[in-house]
């Protein structure tokens, strides 16, 4: 197995199916992606998950529209928003550009689509008609779960209009807490490791980048980077349902772990790397 940005040969990480570039940094995992199975899905209840996300995911969309306004071509008036699960982003969007959303999980699109927003069932860029540009595409939490991601990346530069924004919003391997989840992984606590890689949920994390070598993978598929900046990964909105969405948690370790995340790590995320990291790239 060799690195997708740098090709050089990857060395075994901190699990079976975890892999590090020694040279670049990147990560990768070999997980499986099971996006509509019902088994899997019914395993996490995606009202709860819904509901316990929506604070920080609005408080960042508004963030991410008005940076990519500012980067955008002076012109730029349609947007694509790959994955577009609740349509929370097409929501943010919609007063500042004509949006449209693409979206996998069937259940997921409907329920977005009942809501009256521009949602299309499928996967990209199959979803799309054969002449169709856009002068912004942008992935929030998505681009980490595409296996092949130097496609993906090709195809977004093919449907963008020319001179057109790239805009990706992912983990970001630099960030403290999964520096910390890693630290714990080494002395054999991999719990949290796991969850931020998303292992056994539908759709897990293929990719871990950081803003270097994910700008060097992008820039190889013809792009130039425009902005890169993070995002706050922690509010203490939404806090308490983020801890106890996954069910089996014990209501006083969910209680220890709030007043942990609340009263130190919380002041100490201001301190550190966050792990949100958003990239807007031009099409050359
Ligand atoms: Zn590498």
């Amino acid at each position: 197995m060799t690195c997708i940005v740098c090709q050089t040969p990857l060395s075994a990480g901190l699990s079976g199916w975890h892999h590090t570039c020694p040279s670049c940094a990147y990560e990768s995992a070999a997980l499986a992606v099971a996006i509509n199975h019902a088994a899997e899905h019914a395993e996490i209840d995606e009202d709860t998950r819904e509901t316990s996300l929506k604070a920080l995911r609005q408080q960042n969309f508004r963030t991410i529209v008005a940076l990519t306004r500012q980067y955008a071509a002076p012109g730029a008036r349609t947007l694509l928003d790959v994955g577009s699960a609740h349509g929370w982003f097409l929501e943010a969007a919609a007063g500042a550009f004509e949006v449209q959303g693409i979206e996998p999980d069937e259940a997921v699109a409907a329920k977005a689509s009942a809501r009256g927003l521009p949602v299309r069932i499928g996967y990209f860029p199959q979803a799309l008609k054969a002449e169709e540009r856009f002068d912004v595409i942008v992935f929030n939490d998505v681009i980490e779960h595409i296996p092949d991601i130097r496609a993906a990346l090709r195809d977004c530069h093919n449907r963008l209009a020319p001179g057109g924004t790239l805009v990706l919003n992912l983990p970001s391997s630099r960030g403290l807490f999964y520096r910390l989840s890693k630290l714990f992984a080494r002395v054999g606590l991999r719990g949290p490791f796991e969850r931020l890689w998303q292992k056994g949920m539908p759709s897990p994390h293929v990719h871990y980048f950081n803003p270097d070598n994910l700008t060097r993978l992008v820039g190889s598929e013809g792009f130039d980077l425009l902005h890169s900046t993070e995002i706050d990964a922690v509010t203490a909105n939404g806090l308490w349902q983020r801890l106890t969405m996954f069910g089996q948690v014990h209501p006083l370790k969910a209680a220890v772990q709030w007043l942990g995340i609340r009263c130190v790590l919380l002041p100490l995320t201001k301190l550190f790397t966050s792990d949100i990291i958003v990239c807007l790239y031009r099409k050359r």
